[in-house]
């Protein structure tokens, strides 16, 4: 399997906005196609952002219609949390469109190793999209909001979350040492450009 998808958090909605990333100046899906969805869907599986318990018993399969479905939450989700990067405010209308996901496949609960996992109760589509929903809506009301930043490279759309206040990049490994870079180039050159 491609090691396709760089970015996780373990919080499944900032992992979908991050499905879209910039190469060379151009904006890249990373999810293109079924096969793409299945692949992140099972990676974040794997990295326990959700958990088998909460796909068990449902009806339906990722296809065409879950993949535009994610999509539309996904530009919701993006809106929202720039905006709220920027000013810390959530707007209520955006935060109103995620409500009606979780209607869709509202939520039972099992409990698992000291926790309560929220069990959506619907299609493999509608659970999906509740569960991601219900992640942004806890991202917006747990305090974590101050926590949300845009990556510094100007080239990069990533956010991420970062409770100490002194990460600037979504990744050092990808934006970190770029700019690192970039910037030692800038220094490094006699008369940079203006
Ligand atoms: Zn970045």
């Amino acid at each position: 399997m491609r090691a396709k998808f760089n970015f996780f958090s373990g919080n499944p909605s900032l992992d979908l906005i991050n499905t879209e990333e910039m190469r060379r100046g151009k904006r890249v899906d990373l999810l293109s196609n079924i096969d793409d969805l299945i692949h992140w869907f099972q990676t974040l599986v794997h990295m326990g952002a959700f958990s088998q318990e909460q796909f068990a018993d449902l009806g339906g399969q990722p296809d065409e219609g879950v993949l535009n479905a994610l999509k539309t939450l996904r530009a919701i989700i993006r809106e929202l949390f720039e905006k709220a990067a920027n000013n810390g405010i959530p707007p209520l209308e955006l935060i109103e469109k995620l409500e009606l996901f979780t209607k869709n496949a509202p939520f039972a609960y099992k409990y698992k190793e000291d926790r309560l996992i929220p069990v959506p109760t619907g299609s493999f589509q509608s659970s999906l999209l509740s569960l991601i929903a219900l992640d942004a809506l806890d991202i917006c009301t747990s305090g974590k909001l101050p926590e949300l930043h845009r990556c510094e490279n100007p080239q990069c759309i990533w956010l991420y979350l970062d409770s100490t206040g002194k990460r600037k990049w979504c990744s050092m490994k990808l934006c970190g040492n770029r700019m690192k870079a970039s910037r030692f180039k800038l220094k490094s050159e006699e008369q940079p450009e203006s």
